[in-house]
């Protein structure tokens, strides 16, 4: 029985699903899987060395960058928003739809990798501030790729509304009938769309939308949250993370919450995201926002696929969960990134240098012997062109503090 199960594993299950949901963590993955969507999920646990001794805390860091797909926990996402959406019938496998999304790039390259798994086309839109190892990425997929100019969410060009209009097009437009992918596609950086190109696919568009979709946070309750809660054995005393969407704190903190109601979930904030403010305060809104004008500001900060300011269901579906929020410079950031290099030969990105300094910061408040995991979400390979450009190079150094860091 699940009782038994429960027993001799180890786990202390608060609720009969949990069994379903932990277990597959508890067996691990088969011999075999099938595709890349086989190698999406069940990533490593490991402690950060570094960060552990110094602190006395246990710092474990959920190593999405091992993700299969795309390379990071967009990847548990994209497969939740297709498999939803194929379920649905809103995406017919193989059948030359498109599907669009507004991206900073990591959901866009696990999207584009598994739309070429998975029959269709990806049409990407991301903000042209963002590092262009992402888009060339996404073109080597066969993606098509729009660089937009960043703007504010309440403006038509903003990334994400440009995709959601330019789904609606293909759909209105197109003629329902299945068609083969094009081969012209993805060839060049266009703001034009080739898919409508002779020749292209001419099935319909769909609109993932991640930041409004159910099935990111999904992805995270029935995924990272379990994996994270088995292979700390039940017991842990914070999980820290930042927010782009807000599908993997909500959806951790959704799955670990209930069964571990003592833990701290800590918001992971860049500077000038309004996050901080909407976790403390319950507010984000700026002074020309009052005024009425919803005009906020884009989120000033060279750090990428956190930190934003504007509400998101995703956010809001387990911002109640949050318990603080904790702010980090880029100088900080950019301190932890080469820390983490220098001391444990970890490369990662700007959105992980933020969350191992939170989880620092948090480890410091709990004080010694507390159990904090956070997220390395994708690795420094992606950011050579603009974050580690401004980092700069660790070169033979081995003798910062941790004060340093802290202190940038
Ligand atoms: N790190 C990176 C590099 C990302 O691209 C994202 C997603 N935008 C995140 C972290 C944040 O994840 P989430 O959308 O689940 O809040």
């Amino acid at each position: 029985t699940s009782s038994e199960t429960s027993k001799k594993s180890g786990f202390k299950t608060v609720n009969p699903d949990d069994e379903k949901l932990l277990s597959s963590v508890r067996h691990g993955p088969p011999a075999i899987v099938d595709g890349v969507e086989g190698c999406i999920g069940n990533t490593p646990l490991f402690r950060i060395k570094s960060l552990s001794e110094e602190t006395g805390c246990e710092i474990l860091a959920k190593a999405e960058f091992l993700n299969g797909a795309g390379g990071s926990p967009k990847d548990r996402v994209a497969l939740s928003m297709i498999e939803t959406a194929e379920r649905e019938g809103s995406l017919r496998p193989h059948s030359g739809d498109v599907i669009y999304e507004g991206t900073s790039g990591s959901t866009g390259i696990s999207l584009a990798t598994l739309a070429r798994a998975r029959g269709y086309l990806a049409h990407i839109c991301m903000p042209s501030d963002q590092a262009m190892e992402k888009s060339d990425l996404l073109l080597k997929l066969g993606a098509v790729v729009d660089r937009v100019p960043p703007a504010p969410i309440v403006e038509q060009g903003n990334f994400v509304n440009r995709a959601r209009n330019l789904a609606r097009e293909r759909t209105a437009s197109s003629n329902n009938t299945p068609n083969k992918l094009s081969s012209t596609s993805g060839t060049q950086l266009t703001t034009t769309d080739p898919t409508t190109e002779p020749g292209a696919a001419t099935g319909r568009g769909f609109f993932t939308d991640q930041f409004e979709n159910a099935a990111n946070y999904a992805a995270h309750f029935n995924g990272t949250g379990p994996e994270i809660y088995a292979q700390c054995g039940g017991k842990l005393d914070a999980f820290v993370a930042g927010a782009g969407t807000g599908g993997t704190i909500s959806g951790v903190a959704l799955f670990l919450k209930p069964r571990l109601p003592d833990i701290k979930i800590i918001l992971a904030d860049p500077q000038g995201s309004g996050l901080y403010n909407r976790v403390r305060y319950g507010v984000m809104f700026d002074i020309k926002e009052r005024e009425g004008t919803r005009r906020r500001p884009q989120v000033d900060t060279i750090v990428e696929g956190i930190g934003i300011n504007r509400q998101t269901a995703n956010f809001e579906a387990g911002r109640e969960l949050i318990d603080d929020a904790i702010r980090v410079t880029d100088a900080q950031a950019m301190a932890m990134a080469r820390w983490l290099v220098e001391k444990d030969g970890i490369f990662m990105g700007s959105s992980s240098a933020v969350n191992c300094f939170a989880a620092v910061k948090t480890a410091l408040k709990l004080g010694p012997g507390h159990c904090i995991v956070t997220v390395l979400t994708d690795t420094g390979a992606r950011h050579l062109s603009k974050f580690w450009a401004m980092a700069g190079d660790v070169g033979g150094t081995t003798d910062t503090k941790l004060e340093d860091v802290l202190n940038a």
